[in-house]
């Protein structure tokens, strides 16, 4: 669904990713994790169009991401995207939030969408936060808005960019867990993330990056305990 071939992508003279290929079947969930400036965030955003490229190319679903003649609006309903901050609107309701993009950018019907935004904040175990404001609700619930809000547009595919990093330790459970619920269903998941717990259990495919290359990537169970290079180990140590 996802197709990354060779990838350049530079900042000025500096080469964030130096070629990078990676390709993610429908329904996988796969993590990528490495040492912070490693392009992890770069590489993900290339995946959207929200970073540009200057060589190789992305697909999703087929279609090229880096093309003048890109559908940007397209791209936006089948990819979503989670940051570490939620940038919920602080003066909209939870509801609102989710409600939105649709009803603004896609100019559906806003009964269908409440419906929709309804079930999609019980989806992600919020039912009964809907009329909260986001400065009501925990950071965990926040982030479960703000994912709730990312699915409204009915992605086929959710990019999720250390979404629990900036979360109290207690509340980076429930957001792995509405992750995993969606992951059980099926969305193919890509995310950049430093729970190893959750990557062992719920990836089926795990890539490490070092300097704007892929190291090494494998399955869970190759990749934790048979990882050969001496900067995967390395990494894991210090964070295992
Ligand atoms: P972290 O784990 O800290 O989030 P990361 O792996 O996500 O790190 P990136 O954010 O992709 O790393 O950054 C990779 C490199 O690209 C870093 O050296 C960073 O300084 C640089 N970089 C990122 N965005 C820009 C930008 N907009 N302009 C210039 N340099 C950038
Ligand atoms: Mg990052």
């Amino acid at each position: 669904i996802v197709s990354i071939k060779k990838v350049h992508k530079s900042f000025g003279t500096l080469e964030v990713l130096k070629g990078v290929s990676l390709d993610v079947m429908k329904g996988e969930v796969i993590c990528i994790i490495g040492p912070s400036g490693s392009g992890k965030s770069t590489l993900i955003r290339c995946i959207n169009g929200l970073n540009d490229i200057q060589g190789g190319s992305i697909t999703v679903e087929g279609q090229e991401v880096h093309t003048p003649d890109l559908d940007k609006l397209a791209l936006r309903r089948k990819v979503g995207m989670v940051f570490q901050q939620y940038n919920l609107f602080p003066h909209k309701t939870a509801l609102e939030n989710v409600m939105m993009a649709p009803v603004k950018v896609l100019r559906q019907n806003k009964a269908d969408v409440e419906a929709r935004a309804r079930a999609l904040m019980k989806k992600v175990r919020l039912e009964g936060k809907e009329d909260s404001y986001p400065g009501e609700l925990s950071g965990g619930q926040q982030q479960r808005v703000a994912i709730a809000r990312s699915l409204a547009m009915n992605p086929d595919v959710m990019l999720f960019d250390e979404v629990t990093a900036a979360l109290d330790p207690e509340t980076v459970k429930e957001v792995l867990v509405t992750i995993k619920d969606l992951a059980a269903e099926g969305m193919t998941c890509i995310l950049v993330t430093h729970e190893m717990g959750f990557a062992r259990e719920v990836a089926d495919h795990i890539y490490f990056t070092d300097r704007g290359v892929i190291v090494e990537h494998g399955p869970p169970a190759t990749f934790f305990d048979e990882a050969s290079d001496p900067r995967t180990q390395e990494f894991l140590g210090q964070i295992l």
